[in-house]
């Protein structure tokens, strides 16, 4: 008997079907996700885009229990999460299999804890000794490229870039199956921002799934090998990373695309448009 097929597929880590959350009581209510579905396979990376107010973020907060959806299904790791009570989702944040990077790195990281305290946090909630966490914690700083001086510090006392890549090694530590980034490079500098990106480069290369989000293409299209266009609370258009940056279907993508990589500037030229297909080929 070979057994158990899914023993050798194993399914997504993240699926998402016909997802509704809505926000507001009576008069005031209001959808903002309408039948979004979605899935992320182990070791991929899927790029949500979409300008401010489409429902990035309110995808994030439900696939991670801090907002409830109204109608729809949601499987992180085998499990329905959907319906889930606070203490299921702190169960389930416990085994540190579901990771988050947020744009402020201050609300990953706790202000009154040390570097070191809040990178150890996941791994003693998930089980492990002060020895085991402090030798785990010191090997995903390089991996960020952070140096162990840092570790006394508290955040308030490390630049932008060194908190976010802080606040990454936080959600990597304990070693997740997928981490949710929402707009993890959007608050940083230009120097900072490739830094990231190199980061979660390799990150997709070691096979962690990545859910990554952000309102500029730019940012999503050389690291995601799918992307996914949200469009006032729906999904427009969905497909690998390549076909929709040099085949866009629906006309929202190719203004994402016309004005990429910063949707709120100016659009950019000719030559930066080539140059953002050409981070695909990379
Ligand atoms: P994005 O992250 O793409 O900018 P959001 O998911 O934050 O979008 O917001 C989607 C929609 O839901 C927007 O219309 C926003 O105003 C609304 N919204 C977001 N959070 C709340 C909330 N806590 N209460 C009421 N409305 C909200
Ligand atoms: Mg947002």
């Amino acid at each position: 008997m070979s057994g158990d097929p899914t023993a050798e597929s194993p399914g997504p880590v993240l699926t998402i079907k016909d997802l509704q959350v809505h926000y507001g009581l009576r008069r005031r209510r209001h959808r903002a996700l309408r039948g979004v579905s979605l899935s992320v396979a182990p070791g991929e990376t899927v790029g949500v885009i979409g300008e401010t107010g489409s429902g990035k973020s309110t995808l994030a907060r439900a696939a991670l229990g801090l907002v409830r959806p109204s109608a729809g299904s949601i499987v992180v790791d085998g499990e329905e999460v959907s319906s889930f009570g606070t203490r299921q989702w702190r169960a389930l944040r416990r085994k540190g299999v579901l990771q988050y990077v947020f744009q402020d790195p201050l609300r990953s990281l706790d202000p009154d804890l040390t570097i070191e305290a809040s990178l150890a946090e996941p791994l003693l909630l998930a089980g492990a000794t002060r020895e085991e966490a402090a030798a785990r914690v010191r090997a995903f700083l390089t991996r960020v490229r952070l140096t162990e001086d840092l570790l006394d510090r508290l955040p308030s006392e490390l630049s932008g870039g060194q908190r976010q890549r802080a606040a990454v090694a936080r959600a990597l530590v304990t070693e997740p199956r997928l981490v949710i980034l929402d707009e993890p490079v959007s608050a940083l500098d230009s120097a900072n921002r490739v830094h990231i990106l190199d980061i979660l480069k390799e990150l997709r290369a070691d096979g962690v799934a990545l859910l990554f989000i952000s309102h500029d293409l730019g940012s999503v299209a050389g690291v995601a090998d799918r992307i996914a266009v949200l469009y006032r609370g729906e999904l427009v258009e969905a497909g690998a990373a390549r076909d929709v940056v040099n085949a866009p279907r629906h006309a929202y993508t190719r203004l994402l695309l016309s004005s990429a990589p910063t949707l709120h500037s100016a659009p950019v030229g000719r030559a930066e448009r080539e140059a953002l297909r050409a981070l695909l080929r990379t």
